[in-house]
């Protein structure tokens, strides 16, 4: 039988996280896994400081490929530093050879970056694939919101879900206990169906997949999935693609998975709690206490809830925002010691925009919640609905200039009123 290889896409805080958490799996369940997982890693150079561990006296300080350092010392000394990879991450520069063969691709990166990756992964992975999405965003293209799982997988043809929770990726490195959540819900396709073992189609051939595909197997289904017409059965000779194999391979002793279907509430509630968290941090910010923080985290939470029912309210239960990991626990983390949360109170107590303090104490490192906040707003705005969502439009109007921390408290209450 054949055995799933599985490709990280991604290496910052939380993609090497996940390549650590995968890896250690893999090695454990070779029945189902092969041992070794790709990690695609963006390019750079990095130099190892003389107090490092890693100092090498014939080298020196001089800088060296991020990717060379990740296999030699089995370490990102420059997103995840002072945690050991297991020897099986195998860091590579080139996307599309780090997805050749693989039938389970990881996505984990900022999700700026994600729409220049995926176009070069077209034709180039296996036309069985199936992904996961950890990107905590949504996609916005002028009035037109999707997820990124429903994104990833209508470009490249395959079936994606979402992995996202309550989940601050220094503490999961450290091995401390955690919870998260997994949407996996792929439509039923007839496995006995021939199963093609060329490329996967062309971003030509997916036109004209489209044009032929009838009305009721439209591009993508109500619940946002890749069409049936287009989505290729995994092949019988390998372990099924379904929940408990996810599960198997993202579990942990210290990262605790429940699987669920919900693709669209699991990845609103990444992506929105980043915008809220940069609120909490602004009041944090200003001197303000705990009440004021639960108070943004109550609207905050409305407004993630009223988001998910109006815009995908076919398919996203209310309750993964209060159930599970990616909803409330999330809001709660992220607001507590995140980074948009930690970026944004440096702001205000230091007079300086947030983007710029991103620039200066993130090493490198992205924040989610000031572009969320930009697209959401411009997405809302395009609709005539942001005034219905004030937490969300203050925040960036705290950003923008317009407004001042001062004027959360009036700006929310309005809304209730
Ligand atoms: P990060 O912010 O730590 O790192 C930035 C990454 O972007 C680096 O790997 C860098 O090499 C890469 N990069 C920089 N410029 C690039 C370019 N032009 N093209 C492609 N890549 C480029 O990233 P992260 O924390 O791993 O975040 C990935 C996703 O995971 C985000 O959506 C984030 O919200 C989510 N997430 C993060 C955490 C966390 O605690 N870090 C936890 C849960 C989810
Ligand atoms: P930040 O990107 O704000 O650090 O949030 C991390 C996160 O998503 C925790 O679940």
């Amino acid at each position: 039988a054949k055995k799933h290889k599985v490709t990280v896409v991604g290496s910052g805080n939380w993609g090497s996280t996940i390549a650590k958490i995968v890896a250690e799996n893999t090695k454990e369940h070779p029945d189902f896994f092969e041992e070794d997982v790709q990690m695609w890693v963006y390019e750079e150079e990095v130099s190892i400081s003389k107090n490092s561990k890693h100092f090498d006296s014939s080298v020196g300080e001089a800088p060296q490929k991020l990717t060379t350092i990740i296999n030699k010392y089995h370490e990102n000394v420059k997103y995840l530093p002072n945690i050991a990879l297991p020897k099986n991450v195998v860091a590579n520069a080139s996307v599309v050879d780090a997805v050749k063969g693989s039938s389970i691709l990881v996505f984990n990166l900022p999700h700026q970056f994600i729409g220049r990756i995926s176009k070069q992964l077209e034709g180039n992975i296996l036309p069985f694939a199936r992904g996961v999405s950890c990107i905590k965003g949504v996609n916005v293209t002028s009035s037109e919101i999707s997820l990124f799982s429903e994104w990833i997988g209508e470009g490249l043809g395959i079936y994606c879900g979402a992995l996202s929770g309550a989940n601050i990726a220094n503490e999961i490195a450290a091995e401390k206990w955690s919870e998260t959540t997994i949407a996996y819900d792929p439509p039923v396709i007839d496995s006995r169906a021939a199963t093609p073992t060329g490329p996967s189609p062309s971003s030509s051939q997916i036109n004209l997949t489209l044009t032929i595909t009838s009305a009721d197997e439209e591009q993508r289904d109500a619940r946002g999935r890749v069409s049936k017409a287009r989505l290729r059965p995994v092949p019988s000779d390998y372990p099924p693609l379904d929940h408990a194999i996810f599960k198997t391979l993202f579990h942990r002793p210290y990262f605790h998975v429940r699987m669920v279907s919900d693709v669209a509430g699991v990845s609103l509630g990444g992506a929105l709690k980043n915008i809220v968290a940069l609120a909490a941090g602004f009041v944090e910010g200003r001197g303000w206490g705990d009440n004021a923080k639960a108070a943004v985290m109550r609207v905050g939470l409305l407004e993630m809830v009223k988001f998910g029912k109006e815009f995908f309210g076919h398919s996203v239960h209310a309750g993964t925002f209060t159930e599970e990991s990616c909803g409330v626990a999330d809001l709660i983390t992220s607001c507590s010691g995140g980074r948009n949360f930690r970026c944004a109170k440096m702001a205000v107590e230091r007079g300086l925009s947030v983007d710029e303090v991103e620039k200066t104490e993130l090493n490198g490192q992205k924040l989610q919640g000031t572009s969320t906040a930009k697209e959401v707003n411009s997405f809302l705005k395009t609709r005539g609905r942001e005034d219905e969502y004030p937490l969300f439009k203050a925040v960036l109007d705290i950003l923008e200039g317009r407004k001042t921390v001062d004027d959360i408290p009036d700006l929310v209450a309005q809304a209730d009123s």
